[in-house]
């Protein structure tokens, strides 16, 4: 098993993508039922006490990068409302108890969070049974991808906002009146932001909304000690890109034109919001973390 701690060459670090990646789910998919199972840190992140007595919020907490950051919040101390979709129970169920292994305290709540009024009940349940949120990590994400925009639905365009841009909005708003100097909110882009792949029209224009509102909200929330940062992934072995979020036949070279020539795993995503949500990114707000495999950015 692979961990963060052993020096290696990070190009084998992991494996290739091969045939067998080619795999199908009905969205949002389980991780549960992928083979083989990305690399969520469950094995191998150890935690030092960089969050002890944090409060954290995470989105998309079930399965994929939101799973792995989960795990890795718990270890570093602190305790974590999961917020997923109720079809994703099985992966849930499975980060729950992650948390509570770790000592912490988990608080389970799966919604819907194109609905304001959910994202907003997911902030007062962090209040009430977490005592408070100093953590707010937007991670949850939708993408579906359409070859032409004659077949890209409104329905689908309004989902893709909704879920990306619009929760990342009710939550933050929600947040920001809860949250005490030395805070942190951590949102979620992609490669796609800035290289937009011509499948991906609504989910990338998305990708750079969500760059643009976290540099115009951390300026807004400096005053308030409050501190707004992005980690933006490359190609990471998830659910979503066996639901939907590529053409199947593409998954056999996932991640092969990264310079790592590799997918990423959702392990090697989470140290980058634990750096971000911890103090010790006291001076960085505003700023977008790209953990891509060596892709350049502007
Ligand atoms: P994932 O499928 O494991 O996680 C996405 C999560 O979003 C789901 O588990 C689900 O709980 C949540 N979600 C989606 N729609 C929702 C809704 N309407 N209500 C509530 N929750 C909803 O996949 P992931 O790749 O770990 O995705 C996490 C984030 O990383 C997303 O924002 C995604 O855009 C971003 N990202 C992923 C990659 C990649 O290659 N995997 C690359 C760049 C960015
Ligand atoms: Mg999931």
């Amino acid at each position: 098993m692979s961990d963060q701690y052993t020096v290696k060459d990070p190009a084998t670090q992991y494996p290739k993508a091969t045939p067998e990646y080619q795999q199908q789910q009905p969205a949002p998919g389980l991780e549960t039922a992928m083979h083989p199972k990305p690399d969520d840190g469950a094995e191998t992140y150890h935690g030092s006490g960089r969050l002890t007595g944090r409060k954290a919020v995470v989105t998309g907490a079930d399965s994929g990068i939101g799973r792995a950051v989960a795990i890795a919040f718990a270890r570093e101390g602190a305790d974590v409302l999961l917020a997923y979709m109720p079809e994703e129970e099985a992966d849930a169920r499975e980060v729950v108890k992650l948390v509570e292994d770790a000592g912490r305290k988990a608080v389970a709540m799966p919604g819907d969070l194109k609905d304001e009024q959910y994202c907003e009940q997911l902030i007062a349940a962090a209040v009430e049974q977490l005592g408070g949120i100093d953590i707010l990590a937007n991670i949850a994400g939708m993408q579906q991808f359409v070859p032409d925009i004659a077949d890209l639905t409104t329905e689908q365009f309004d989902a893709t906002f909704k879920t990306n841009v619009y929760s990342l909005f009710w939550l933050c708003k929600a947040a920001i009146k809860h949250m005490k100097p030395g805070s942190a909110i951590i949102n979620t882009s992609s490669i796609q932001a800035y290289t937009p792949a011509p499948i991906l029209l609504d989910y990338a224009t998305t990708k750079a909304a969500i760059n643009t509102f976290s540099k115009s909200l951390a300026q807004q929330v400096a005053e308030k000690g409050i501190r707004v940062n992005v980690v933006a992934p490359g190609p990471v072995w998830t659910p979503l890109q066996v639901s939907g979020g590529q053409p199947v036949e593409a998954l056999k070279d996932f991640g092969a034109k990264t310079p790592l020539s590799r997918p990423g795993q959702p392990a090697e995503m989470a140290p980058a919001y634990v750096f971000l949500a911890s103090q010790e990114s006291s001076y960085i707000s505003g700023e977008t973390l790209n953990a891509n495999g060596g892709m350049p950015t502007p």
